[in-house]
């Protein structure tokens, strides 16, 4: 038989796709391991929630509601929406993967912004389409690059507003005068998996636009301010007929059902959401400046992390961060994102956030010392 190679099966647009790298994970759970590389909660989840949550396993035996019905009810109360408007899913991640895979076909184009979250282009690729590349400005979603990327074969605009892994936005005037200019026939999806930290009256999630903007779906997570992260969870919000063809796509038991209690239980706890959103508030202010007092750049950041700047004229970022590493704390290189000089930190916990000051001062000091 002629030899035969599995790489020959896969889909021509699917053989670019570059597996996605996540945040270095503490894999053998070392306690004392400082994680700052994939925008968690620092928050332990409140304590009555973690009670609840131990008894679900018990159902592990059943299938989950495959319709979320609880937990749709509970976001479209905490929310203020219809229920019907919503979808949940595995992770936000799996919602966008559903809107990928519901619209966008081969020969279609999908649209993502340079600097932009990359798993948008393994989504689109793995749906067969082409991606196009829009360019950046000043490190955040230019929406006029955007619309002069549209063609007639574009299908999907990916944009997260706020950004990862920069931290920009896109405030509500712009992006209002962004989607007036998109065609009706082009789904923009407007990630919002940082949206609750923002408290700045000029920004919007852009939930209240999806009934002027028919083709507009908003995604969310309870990864982030909600500190569900390990256990993957997501929703989306749309028009009632977009929600009806993305749930005929999705799998059958997307949601598991401590996911779906877990979530259901953790939007009641607002003391918990305006802690989270307090400290998120306190070192998204205080971090930018204390890194920059150090000799490098810091960027104004919206969500729950910072980029950073290391100008390799002035330090070497491999030695930076292998110094960190070696004191254990992990953030994000951001070297696949195409940003050479940059890494990304997360909000932590104000311990670890000193720490890894004390350690960031350390390892410039010693940069500083090679110099001379
Ligand atoms: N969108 C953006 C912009 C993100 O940064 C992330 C997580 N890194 C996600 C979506 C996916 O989040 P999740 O699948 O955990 O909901």
């Amino acid at each position: 038989m002629k030899k035969f190679n599995f790489e020959d099966l896969i889909k021509p647009s699917a053989k670019e796709i570059q597996k996605y790298i996540p945040g270095k994970s503490n894999l053998n759970g070392d306690k004392n391991v400082i994680k700052l590389s994939s925008n968690e909660s620092p928050f332990k989840l409140p304590k009555n929630v973690y009670k609840k949550a131990k008894d679900l396993i018990s159902l592990s035996n059943e299938y989950p509601d495959g319709d979320s019905h609880i937990l749709k009810k509970e976001i479209a109360r905490t929310f203020n929406l219809k229920h019907k408007n919503i979808i949940c899913g595995n992770g936000s991640d799996d919602i966008l993967s559903i809107i990928a895979q519901t619209f966008s076909t081969e020969n279609d184009e999908v649209i993502c912004s340079e600097y932009g979250f990359t798993y948008y282009p393994i989504i689109a690729k793995a749906a067969g389409c082409k991606v196009i590349i829009s360019k950046s400005e000043k490190l955040g979603v230019s929406c006029s690059n955007i619309i002069k990327s549209i063609s007639n074969k574009t299908k999907i605009i990916f944009i997260a507003n706020p950004n990862n892994p920069t931290g920009t936005i896109i405030f509500k005037d712009e992006l209002c005068d962004f989607l007036t200019k998109v065609p009706e026939n082009i789904i923009v999806v407007l990630d919002g998996a940082y949206s609750e930290f923002i408290t700045n009256r000029k920004y919007t999630d852009g939930i209240n636009l999806i009934n002027k903007f028919k083709n507009l779906i908003i995604t969310r997570t309870f990864s982030k301010v909600f500190a569900l992260a390990g256990l993957r969870l997501g929703w989306g919000y749309a028009n009632q007929k977009i929600i009806e063809l993305l749930e005929r796509v999705r799998g059958p038991f997307n949601v598991n059902s401590i996911a779906q209690s877990v979530g259901t239980l953790v939007l009641r706890e607002k003391k918990f959401l305006e802690r989270s959103i307090k400290h998120n508030n306190k070192w998204r202010n205080i971090l930018p400046k204390k890194i920059k007092s150090l000799g490098l750049e810091a960027h104004e950041t919206f969500a729950n992390f910072v980029l950073v700047k290391v100008e390799k004229k002035k330090f070497s970022k491999k030695r930076i961060l292998f110094h960190l590493t070696k004191k254990k704390i992990i953030v994000r290189n951001l070297d696949n994102y195409g940003l050479h000089e940059f890494f990304r930190v997360s909000i932590g916990s104000s311990k670890n956030l000193k720490k890894f000051l004390t350690e960031l001062k350390h390892a410039i000091d010693q940069e500083k010392c090679l110099k001379k």
